[in-house]
């Protein structure tokens, strides 16, 4: 039986269990129904269910242009990836298929889904057979891997600039120990063959792609050209995405102005985080 392990929210937002019977808790969106709303990206807004994977290769720590730290909006599944559900590949997908309803979207996300990337194909090419979704996966883009690509509609790639980096300071701050996970960071964050990879499969095919940078500072426009746009060949404007930094609604209140400009002076698509404006900073929504 193939198993993955799940962050705590496992597949959400829910109201129905694997059999099928009703949930007695209501879904952190404070709505009596299953799903919720794509918050970022080309679908921001369509109605989804998510599928949370546990642990990540990268452990994301950001400064603001006003020298304050913001961090992963998910370090439950990155940084700390103990909270955790390990389920087989048939309840996940009897999950999903107990919770659809309406919903036509079904988004993989993380943590970083690759982590697991032999039992996650297993389980796009089931939900992919067995039920009638659009598909999308998340990823820090510094991985890819044929099999699961095979069964992704949109690959959401957000490759992540240097101020991810977790520097000595950033540390002091968050008040971590240099483990390896945060030693590596710098060295796993690009993979420009990778995104290549994604590139040529979504220009071979007719797979959706964007590329969702995250930004908050006036020098990550220099460095999405010259550390990523210039190394690869055959990207289409349209796919490039840029985010503001920011995993509360005031932390986007200051980076969103500043991202604006950047989109607006290089003709990159703008792209909210509308679940951030809805929710806050709630999980599971
Ligand atoms: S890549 Fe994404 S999930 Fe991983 S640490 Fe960075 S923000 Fe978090």
């Amino acid at each position: 039986m193939t198993k993955l392990v799940l962050a705590s929210e496992g597949v959400f937002p829910i109201i129905k269990d694997e059999k099928g019977e009703l949930i007695k808790d209501t879904p952190k969106t404070g709505l009596p129904v299953s799903g919720t709303i794509q918050g970022e990206g080309k679908l921001a807004g369509i109605t989804s269910l998510f599928i949370r994977l546990s642990s990540c290769n990268l452990r994301c720590m950001w400064q603001m242009e006003d020298g304050s730290y913001c961090r992963c909006d998910t370090a439950y599944a990155s940084f700390h990836p103990n909270k955790t559900k390990e389920l087989t590949v048939e309840q996940i997908v009897a999950l999903v298929k107990n919770n659809l309803g309406p919903i036509k979207h079904v988004v993989i996300t993380g943590g970083e889904p690759l982590r697991q990337k032999k039992a996650l194909a297993t389980l796009c090419k089931q939900l992919k057979t067995e039920l009638d979704i659009h598909l999308t996966m998340e990823s820090n883009g510094s991985m890819f891997d044929e099999e699961v690509a095979k069964w992704i509609d949109l690959f959401s790639i957000s490759p992540k600039l240097s101020n991810s980096n977790p520097t000595p300071a950033k540390l002091v701050h968050y008040q971590l120990e240099e483990t390896a996970p945060l030693r590596e960071h710098a060295n796993n964050r690009v993979n420009i063959e990778a995104l290549q990879a994604y590139i040529n499969l979504s220009n071979a095919t007719n797979k959706q792609l964007q590329f969702k940078f995250v930004a908050g500072r006036t020098e990550d426009a220099r460095e999405i050209k010259k550390e990523f746009l210039n190394r690869l060949t055959n990207w289409k404007s349209e796919d490039i995405l840029i985010m503001p930094l920011g995993a509360t609604q005031e932390e986007l209140a200051k980076s969103t102005p500043l991202v604006l400009d950047l989109a607006v002076r290089n003709g990159w698509r703008f792209t909210p985080r509308i679940h951030i404006d809805l929710f806050g900073s709630k999980t599971g929504v």
